[in-house]
């Protein structure tokens, strides 16, 4: 299974990731935390970011791709994944979905967790209010000001992913603000009403919906048709046929008594 988790900064896409590992046995993959990891190793791409994490932008999207698709390649995810603030552009979802094709899988859902921005400035603070209290070392970017940053980002770069994965069909949208539980409980039923009713919505439709014409008028149609995305397209495609069969079999009757 392929999910990803999509939502504002501290809309619990973690907490809610954490949960789909013990349930499905996914593995997490989390651009922020792969991203932090390479910040304290000091590494070039870690040194490329820091600056840019600390103020609540986003990377660049080529780093954050090139990430990703390491990880993806790595054995423990070939079962199946989460992706946690991945992809947060309209080109990292392009890139995914390249991704994805050139290694011959698909996204079973896209969770979107809708929240309230007032609940989700309150919950940071409250987080960064007892990390603190717990003496616990706190995030470069856990500030107001930044978390505002964040929030701008995600509107502007972010939100505009949620008509991309409509128009896909992938997009599963679950109330973020209830419980932890029942957030949990609502992404499990959205999963598995995905199993039965993702993908093969928008590619097969055309194809199957199409039993009507003979096979020698299909194959010329079906060549001309995959070009050619979309439900609209359809009458057309059998106007088209319909006259080449038409004129097709006269030509030949008169040659074959010739012979
Ligand atoms: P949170 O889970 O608190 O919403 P993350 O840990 O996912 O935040 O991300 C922290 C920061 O890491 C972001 O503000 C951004 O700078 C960077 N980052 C993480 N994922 C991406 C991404 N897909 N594209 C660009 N930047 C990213």
């Amino acid at each position: 299974m392929r999910l990803i988790l999509l939502g504002p900064p501290g809309a619990g896409k973690g907490t809610q990731a954490q949960h789909l590992v013990a349930k499905y046995g996914l593995v997490q993959l989390s651009t922020g935390d792969m991203l932090r990891a390479a910040v304290k190793a000091g590494t070039p791409i870690g040194r490329q970011v820091e600056e840019i994490m600390a103020r609540g932008a986003l990377c660049p999207d080529e780093v954050v791709v090139a990430i990703v698709e390491q990880r993806i390649e790595q054995p423990d995810a070939r079962k199946g994944f989460i992706l946690d603030g991945f992809p947060r552009t309209v080109g990292q979802a392009e890139a995914l979905d390249r991704m994805l094709a050139k290694h011959g899988i698909a996204l079973d859902a896209v969770i979107e967790l809708r929240v309230d921005e007032a609940a989700l400035i309150r919950r940071i603070e409250n987080r960064v209010a007892e990390m603190k209290a717990r003496g616990e070392p706190l995030r470069a970017d856990d500030s107001a000001e930044v978390l505002h940053r964040r929030l701008v980002a995600y509107r502007e770069q972010t939100a505009p992913l949620i008509a991309y994965y409509r128009q896909h069909g992938t997009l599963r949208s679950v109330d973020g603000m209830a419980k932890i539980d029942e957030v949990a409980a609502a992404i499990e039923t959205a999963v598995s009403a995905a199993g039965t009713t993702s993908e093969p919505a928008v590619v097969a439709k055309p194809v199957t919906a199409k039993p009507a014409p003979p096979r020698r008028i299909g194959r010329s149609g079906l060549g001309k048709k995959s070009h050619i995305s979309g439900k609209h397209h359809k009458p057309k495609i059998k106007v088209k046929p319909k006259a080449r069969a038409a004129k097709k079999p006269s030509p030949k009757k008169r040659k074959k008594p010739k012979r």
